[in-house]
């Protein structure tokens, strides 16, 4: 520590005398903490600290309020807000939704159907018509020096729009060119109107974020108008660009991406030569670039968050061998390639001294119970509990059938708790959990309440993981001692998907189904093939199999659904099928009774089962050889997979029915279609989220999907893993993010990461 004598001038600059710098082995640019105290400034080195301070003044001032810029008072600011932009940096990563070309006027004369233009034209005619069908329209003629087109309004306000649009006025208007027989059209044009004798010339000099340009518009809200939006972004590109740091280092970044600050620039101002395709697809560099700061800091979070837990001490389980090989002996079969691959991916982590976080993902009927029993049996052998949580009780209680029927021939005890259970049955059963006589513990999210405390719990297994979110896997974890936890989804997630919302897990994909089974047959059939599907499901009964019928479920108005369910059952019995035996399952059944039915169907004691969704995850009845989804088009894409899963399960033949009105949305058509097309997975779940966008798929952002202001994981999946890569690169060579530059990342991460910071403490 050296003593110097500083001066502070008049600016609040501190001057060093001579010599300091060299005794301080500091240079200009350098860093000084200085401790301060009533006589004495005490001066050290502080070098690593310069990163964070220039992060911190950057940052500081992209966090200014928006209400604090120039031109934007209280109610513009409210505006804002409903928009989700408080901040420079909100305003800044708010994306324009589509660009248009605006360089330069169009004579109409040139304009042709399909094309986006702008151009001038003064108002020749105006009113409202009456088309033959009867329909009143506004209509309004314009024209420039080459030529004239129309203007239509549906639903327009006439009295206004005659007070407005009058014969001689001039504007510049723009929109979708469309051709009818020889008269072409623009419907409901934007507009900006001339002031009666202006110069067109210097009007448009006088306005560069309107016109003459690549234009950008903006997700609006009520009373907020695109020349605002664009005023706004012009001004905060003036003033605060310059604060923009590029913190991703040129070695990280691709090459060809622009950086953050004129990726930004570029997005909001395109440059006059930008191609316009690129843009309205979002496929630019500089769109591509902010997607990949996007991804980037999204997959280092959750690569951090994933080596955390793999540092943490865990269990290091033993393969002794004992029970798996006993229950290898007692299967009927053998296990598949895929299901040794993936058994000895698992024992690799259960051995390991860390705990397991690994995800299995596989198809309908692949088998993933048996894997997890068998994992389950490692844990067993030696001497730790196993949780094993199912989403609805009919699930966890075939799971219990299934895994008891093995165990019972071990002797291993297998305990069930469901949520209905009362009395003595459940305290005796918890007391078994909790002196650890309980072996294999199967339940609904019963298993992870309070009053369940286990002796021992060392391996947790979720099925259906997407049922579930990150907070009840953070639950049943703390329900041990860092257990290791297998997660079983039997959505295929696509892998992009899947590396965004479970990147912190590792992936196993189960990418075979046994031998033997048959592709099942799907055909769609109109409601007027009704009386051919039933004589259908009377030759199926007639073979000795099974059938199921299936109703939907719209969302929580279970009334009428379950109406339609039960007086379909009953019209069934009745008038169709008299000689049949019909079973009816439906969500507002007790456990209990669906208990009953659920078994009576299995033991083929009932050829029917009129359903609703209740069956649809799990179920497997393998005599059961046709199913009949009664609308079809009510149902989602997964929910249609996972339900034509049930038929399919044995080697007989099966078929699915999907019965339809015939009347159906175009994405309810894309969706039979697709499912008619294709029993592959993987592919109807990438159909599934291109036709639903990723917000909606599989209720992803309740299972912790992050909303990206700029990237989209359907079309930018090829930078989702460039990032993804990047970002356990540095994890492999910086762990501490001690390299230049990597420390003001790691700053950049945490506050990215700081409002999700549940996700990030939850492992
Ligand atoms: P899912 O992956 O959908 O949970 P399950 O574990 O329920 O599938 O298995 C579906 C059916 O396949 C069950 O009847 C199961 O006994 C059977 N099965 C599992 N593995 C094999 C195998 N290797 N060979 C033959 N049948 C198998
Ligand atoms: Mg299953």
């Amino acid at each position: 520590m050296t003593l110097l004598r500083v001066v502070i001038d008049k600016d609040a600059r501190i001057s060093l005398p001579e010599g300091a710098l060299k005794s301080l082995d500091v240079r200009p640019g350098d860093f000084l903490e200085l401790n301060i105290s009533e006589n004495r400034i005490v001066a050290t080195k502080a070098a690593p600290v310069a990163d964070n301070i220039q992060s911190a003044i950057a940052r500081k001032n992209l966090q200014t309020g928006i209400q604090f810029i120039k031109g934007i008072g209280p109610k513009l600011s409210a505006l804002l807000e409903k928009r989700d932009i408080r901040t420079v940096e909100d305003a800044l990563f708010l994306m324009p939704l589509r660009y248009e070309d605006r360089r330069e006027l169009v004579p109409i004369s040139r304009l042709s159907a399909g094309q986006t233009a702008v151009f001038y034209a003064k108002v020749i005619s105006a009113d409202l018509v009456t088309t033959k069908g009867g329909r009143r329209v506004f209509e309004a003629l314009v024209r420039d020096d080459s030529g004239t087109i129309a203007f239509k309004w549906f639903n327009a306000n006439a009295t206004w729009m005659k007070r407005t649009w009058k014969v001689g006025r001039e504007g510049i208007f723009s929109g979708e060119v469309n051709q009818f027989g020889y008269q072409r059209e623009v419907h409901h044009p934007d507009v900006d109107w001339l002031q009666e004798g202006a110069d067109l010339k210097s009007v448009l000099a006088a306005d560069p974020a309107n016109f003459g340009r690549i234009v950008p518009f903006y997700p609006l809200t009520e009373g907020l108008h695109q020349k605002t939006m664009r005023r706004i972004m012009r001004e905060l590109l003036g003033g605060f660009l310059g604060n923009v740091e590029s913190i991703l280092p040129d070695s990280i970044l691709p090459a060809g991406f622009p950086p953050l600050k004129i990726a930004l620039s570029q997005v909001h101002a395109p440059a006059q030569d930008a191609a316009l395709a690129e843009l309205n697809e979002g496929r630019t560099p500089a769109h591509r670039a902010l997607a990949f700061d996007e991804f980037f800091y999204w997959e280092l979070g959750l690569a951090l968050k994933k080596r955390n837990v793999a540092l943490e001490d865990g269990i290091a389980f033993q393969v002794t061998h004992r029970y798996t090989k006993e229950l290898a002996k007692l299967l009927p079969f053998e296990l598949t390639a895929a299901q040794r691959r993936v058994l000895s991916e698992i024992k690799s982590d259960m051995m390991a001294p860390h705990p397991m976080n690994r995800l299995i993902q596989g198809d309908v009927g692949c088998g993933k119970t048996l894997v997890a029993l068998m994992a389950s049996l490692i844990a067993v052998e030696n001497g730790h509990q196993v949780a094993i949580m199912a989403p609805t009780e009919i699930l966890a209680e075939q799971h219990w059938h299934t895994i008891h029927n093995w165990c019972s021939r071990m002797e291993i005890e297998v305990v069930l708790i469901t949520a209905g259970m009362k009395g003595k049955a459940k305290k005796e059963a918890l007391d078994r959990v909790s002196r650890g006589t309980a072996q294999i513990v199967i339940g609904t999210h019963a298993v992870i309440q309070e009053k369940v405390e286990f002796a021992r719990l060392g391996l947790g297994v979720i099925d259906e993981q997407h049922r579930f979110g990150v907070l009840q896997r953070g639950i049943l974890k703390k329900k041990g001692i860092n257990p290791d936890i297998l997660v079983m989804t039997a959505t295929p997630i696509p892998r992009t998907l899947a590396m965004t919302l479970f990147g912190d897990l590792s992936l196993s994909v189960i990418d075979e189904l046994p031998p033997g089974r048959t592709k099942v047959e799907t055909g769609i059939y109109l409601e007027s093939r009704r009386s051919q599907v039933y004589d259908m499901i009377r030759a199926e009964i007639a073979g000795k199999r099974q059938v199921y019928i299936i109703y939907p479920l719209v969302e929580e108005t279970e009334k009428s659904d379950l109406k339609a369910a039960s007086q379909m059952a009953e019209h069934l019995e009745k008038v169709i099928f008299p000689t049949f035996r019909i079973g009816l399952l439906h969500g507002r059944m007790s456990p209990d009774e669906k208990e009953a039915v659920m078994t009576l169907f299995k033991l083929n004691k009932l050829d029917i089962l009129v359903s609703t969704t209740v069956i649809e995850v799990g179920i497997d009845v393998p005599n059961a050889t046709l199913m009949v989804i009664e609308h079809a088009e009510r149902f989602g894409l997964s929910q249609l997979h996972q339900l034509r899963g049930r038929v399919g399960r044995g080697n007989a033949a099966s078929r699915c029915i999907l019965l339809t009105t015939g009347r159906l949305s175009e994405d309810a058509e894309k969706r039979l279609k697709v499912i008619e097309s294709t029993s592959d997975g993987f592919r109807i779940a990438e159909a599934d989220l291109e036709i639903r966008g990723p917000g909606d798929f599989l209720g992803t952002r309740q299972a912790g999907m992050p909303d990206f202001r700029v990237a989209n994981i359907l079309r930018d999946g090829k930078i989702l893993e460039q990032a993804r890569q990047a970002a356990l690169d540095v994890l492999e060579n910086d762990p501490e993010f001690s390299a230049p530059g990597h420390a003001l990342m790691k700053n950049e991460l945490l506050r990215r990461w700081e409002r999700r910071l549940e996700l990030a403490t939850i492992g």
